[in-house]
């Protein structure tokens, strides 16, 4: 029936954890695992930092290209009109040059004058200008009133001629703005131009945008994440790393083979290896194309560790989930267990009560009716009952020092005390008992214990409480043996039997408030499963402890160990 009950709340238990706290959370779980798989499997995170890489690359291409407008526009407002005389053609033009050295060279071509073509001295000899000024005039002779007309229908009249050629250094890369004037009367073909230093580029004007485009990298600070804009949908995993700097290339797009062998210019950081997103450039920079990659990682990189990383917070999750069921499970079944117990106590100490409170009032009507006429019976019975009452009183001394304790509110009177007296005049008060029991007691006493402090009734109660169930626990071999002794800073009392002993499983559950074992004999024994728990309680309260040694069948050995005050003086 008991164990019916037991079985029905541990059932209900299981299943109100299971609809209310697993099934929610494993459900949670699963469907985040699915989640992080699609986002796997999709290459989401990869998905989502190459579209940012992309937004990037579109704005670096953007800024560049107004840059290079910004610039070209500016030398164009300075040009000299077309009606000035050579002379003075040239020498605005050299100003022009002078003031911005990044032109290898700018030049104003007219229909009817020709052309006047200023070079930047330390970077284009006078053999280099005069046939660049030749090849533009053939050029312009050809085409020059076609271009105009061109140029004309631009929002900004400016048109670039981009590409490599070569050069006593090698292949070069450079461009150049091709430009008309919206001031210059329509039938006129006059157009100007200013020519990049192909090392400009490559030195500073690349290197400068990619240090703008690089440096405000992936941050995980959400204000410049705002900032930023492109990177508001940055997956987490890539904005949680506030070194995520980004690196960039720019390099010929037309070069097919081993195109990145020769990159016109690098961001640092670039490291090695391929970009991850390309962009092509477009006008000025016709011909090149833009990469970016992550400095020293790979945007699959950072996704395959959020992946794990979902995946290890899933795990933890999980196994805190099942460890928290588990001891939800145990501290339930624990109490279970423990309401069992107190039934079971409630039902002993009735019990315990009833049969010597009977027997009391039995020998007392017995002898109050006079009818026992020897004296000898009547000690008997006078006895019987001094001992039923004996044992009743330490019941209920038991159960109100437990009921104290369990309210917080036992208190201890510490004393300086003889403790061999004490326990002395235990002993003396049940000898009789323990003698009519049959019991063999030996009793060890060392001289010379010092004077301890100690409540005296609580080291009474623990002494007799252990006496008694030596007495109570013994069956064969009827022996009690009380020791008192010191072992080093210790005083130790050992009260032992050769009983029934204890099974070694529950040798540390008989400390347990209500737990008795469950060996038949104790069964059939009365107790109340509270004696132990005393003993613990009063000596751990005098900063001791209590063990026990035994073995089913031969007997038990508990020992009480209470610090001695002060080792030095003993
Ligand atoms: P009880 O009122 O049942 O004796 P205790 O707390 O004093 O309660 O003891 C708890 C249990 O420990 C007992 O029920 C018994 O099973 C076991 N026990 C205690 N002392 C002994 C002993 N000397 N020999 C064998 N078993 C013992």
């Amino acid at each position: 029936m008991k164990s019916k009950r037991e079985s029905n709340a541990r059932f209900r238990l299981v299943l109100t954890l299971g609809l209310a706290v697993v099934l929610p959370a494993l459900t949670l779980i699963f469907v985040n695992y699915q989640h992080v798989k699609s986002i796997q499997r999709d290459k989401k995170v990869e998905a989502l930092i190459h579209r940012d890489f992309q937004y990037v690359l579109t704005i670096g291409a953007k800024k560049m290209a107004s840059k290079a407008y910004g610039m070209t526009e500016e030398v164009r407002h300075a040009f000299p009109s077309v009606d000035d005389p050579d002379d003075v053609k040239r020498k605005k033009l050299d100003q022009i040059v002078q003031k911005n050295p990044w032109f290898t060279h700018v030049f104003l071509y007219d229909a009817k004058t020709g052309i006047v073509l200023e070079p930047q001295r330390d970077l284009m000899n006078e053999k280099e200008a005069d046939e660049s000024g030749k090849m533009y005039s053939a050029w312009f002779n050809l085409e020059g009133g076609y271009l105009c007309g061109q140029l004309r229908r631009k929002p900004k009249p400016i048109m670039w001629m981009a590409g490599e050629s070569q050069r006593s250094n090698g292949l070069v890369y450079t461009t150049t703005a091709i430009f008309s004037f919206p001031e210059v009367a329509g039938d006129r073909v006059v157009l100007g131009g200013a020519s990049f230093d192909p090392n400009y580029l490559k030195e500073k004007f690349f290197p400068q945008l990619f240090e703008e485009l690089t440096s405000q990298s992936f941050t995980n600070d959400p204000e410049q994440v705002h900032e930023q804009g492109f990177l508001e949908l940055m997956p987490k995993a890539a904005i949680e790393h506030p070194d995520q700097k980004l690196a960039m290339i720019v390099y010929p797009a037309d070069v097919l083979k081993a195109e990145l062998d020769r990159p016109l210019a690098i961001s640092p950081g670039w490291g090695s290896g391929k970009p991850e997103v390309t962009y092509k450039l477009d006008d000025p920079f016709h011909g090149l194309a833009l990469g970016i990659k992550f400095q020293g990682t790979t945007a699959e990189a950072i996704s395959r560790r959020w992946v794990w990383q979902s995946f290890l917070i899933l795990a933890v999750l999980s196994v805190l989930m099942i460890g928290g069921l588990v001891l939800t499970y145990r501290s339930v079944n624990k109490q279970v267990a423990l309401a069992r117990l107190k039934s079971d106590f409630v039902s002993n100490v009735s019990h315990e009560l009833r049969t010597p409170l009977a027997l009391i009032r039995l020998y007392a009507e017995t002898l109050e009716l006079g009818r026992i006429t020897t004296q000898e019976k009547k000690n008997e019975y006078y006895s019987i009952i001094r001992k039923e009452s004996e044992r009743l009183s330490a019941l209920i001394n038991n159960i109100l020092d437990f009921s104290r304790i369990e309210a917080g509110a036992k208190e201890y009177d510490f004393r300086e005390t003889d403790i061999a007296e004490l326990v002395r005049t235990t002993l003396d008060s049940y000898r009789y008992q323990i003698e009519q029991q049959g019991f063999a007691l030996e009793e060890h006493i060392d001289p010379g214990i010092p004077a301890v402090k100690v409540d005296r009734e609580a080291i009474a109660r623990a002494l007799v409480n252990l006496v008694n169930n030596a007495l109570k626990y013994s069956d064969n071999e009827k022996f009690l043996g009380v020791r008192l002794y010191r072992d080093q800073s210790l005083l130790k009392l050992e009260v032992s039997d050769r009983g029934i002993g204890i099974d070694r499983n529950e040798q540390s559950r008989i400390f347990d408030k209500f737990y008795r074992t469950c060996d038949p004999l104790v069964h059939n024994t009365k107790g109340s499963g509270l004696g132990l728990s005393l003993v613990r309680h009063i000596t751990r309260a005098h900063g001791g402890d209590v063990e026990v040694e035994s073995t089913p069948g031969r007997g038990s050995k508990f020992t009480l160990s209470l610090p001695l005050p002060n080792p030095s003086t003993t």
